[in-house]
């Protein structure tokens, strides 16, 4: 439409900037059958090879839109609130659409292993076994996912584990329970996590576990609960990361959450914590080392020993996972910037009309 001179204030979901102002155009209804939508093509992003021979081997995969949860430090909030009213905010594709989908990914793109992105993924057991049934029979390679213990039963995890699941990513966030249910907003008890962890591990399967320090209210002792948590479950990598919030996110609304800067503890503990985790060093060395100020050498070591872990955790074959890393590396995405933990307060529209 724009190509052929239309008006881009015309289009649905289409900000525009015209004569010094912004008009916003209302938002289009959500599509409510996803199966009618044509697939995600990454040609564009394979063009370059490393992006290419290491996302054939993680080849993202989306099974819906939406969630059942409402996490406060999550985008899932704020895209429920703008779309209120305007279509079904959880929708997933039939397993026979996502099943077409894998096979042309292997046929066209040469994909050998697939990661399930969405956390719609394993909803519904009726859905979980048609789906595996069909995985079994028709794309029979090897797959990981993002799961939350709520749908970690045991029909599911023996489903995954019969049709070639490599590894699930599970969302721990803290191990105090109180500021992972009142201050995220996760329902799931430290229960639920512990025993989704044995049962993965019972049926073969790698998990990792990721993180997020320095939330509302945690104190070094209380992040000390999350790293206890992680040795007690041992992931085979562990992806912690300082609190950052989307503009708008309901956490982000909280004044002691503004222009904060983390401590030096908790920035050391995020980038040392899954080294200690593998090395199962107990919690009075590990109080020790974040007592440091914070420095390049953790950050090179933690940084080094989370890219074995993730090497593991994704199965993905040497060359291309370290041809990537370097690129990642080489872009400077592995640099440490001083405002990344500063969090901004503004919904999302004002926060994106302001950076325009
Ligand atoms: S953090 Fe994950 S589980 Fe929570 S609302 Fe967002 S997508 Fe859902």
């Amino acid at each position: 439409m724009l190509e052929g001179g239309g008006d881009a204030g015309a289009v649905r979901n289409v900000w525009s900037h015209r004569a010094g102002r912004w008009h916003k155009n209302p938002s289009r209804r959500l599509v409510d059958d996803l199966d009618a939508l044509p697939f995600a093509d990454p040609s564009d992003y394979f063009r370059y090879p490393f992006v290419r021979d290491f996302y054939r081997f993680t080849y993202p995969i989306m099974t819906g839109r939406g969630c059942t949860e409402l996490c406060t430090y999550c985008v899932v909030p704020t895209q429920r609130a703008m779309y209120a009213g305007n279509g079904l905010p959880i929708r997933k594709r039939s397993p026979e659409n996502v099943i077409e989908e894998l096979l042309w990914a292997r046929a066209r793109f040469g994909a050998r292993m697939f990661k399930f992105e969405d956390t719609l993924f394993l909803l519904g057991e009726e859905w979980v076994a048609r789906f595996f049934a069909l995985y079994r029979e028709r794309v029979r390679l090897p797959f990981r996912g993002v799961a939350r213990p709520a749908f970690l039963t045991d029909a599911t995890v023996r489903e995954l584990a019969a049709s070639g699941c490599h590894s699930i990513i599970c969302a721990y966030e803290s191990g105090n329970e109180e500021i992972r249910r009142r201050v995220l907003g996760k329902r799931e008890t430290g229960a639920a996590y512990l025993e989704a962890a044995r049962r993965l591990r019972a049926h073969g399967i790698l998990f990792q576990a990721n993180n997020i320090l320095g939330s509302p209210g945690e104190d070094l002792d209380r992040a000390f609960e999350t790293y206890a948590m992680n040795v007690a479950t041992r992931p085979v990598v562990v992806d912690s990361d300082v609190l950052r919030l989307d503009p708008g996110a309901p956490l982000s609304q909280l004044a002691e959450v503004r222009d904060r800067r983390p401590p030096a503890t908790l920035i050391n503990l995020q980038q040392i914590m899954y080294l200690c985790v593998a090395l199962g060093l107990p919690q009075r060395v590990v109080r020790w080392l974040v007592n440091a100020p914070v420095n390049p050498l953790y950050f090179a070591v933690g940084r080094i020993a989370y890219a074995i872990g993730l090497k593991r955790s994704t199965g993905i074959p040497l060359v291309p996972f370290v041809r990537y890393g370097w690129h990642v590396a080489r872009d400077g995405e592995l640099v440490v910037e001083p405002d990344r933990w500063r969090n901004d307060p503004r919904p999302h529209a004002e926060a994106l009309a302001a950076a325009a």
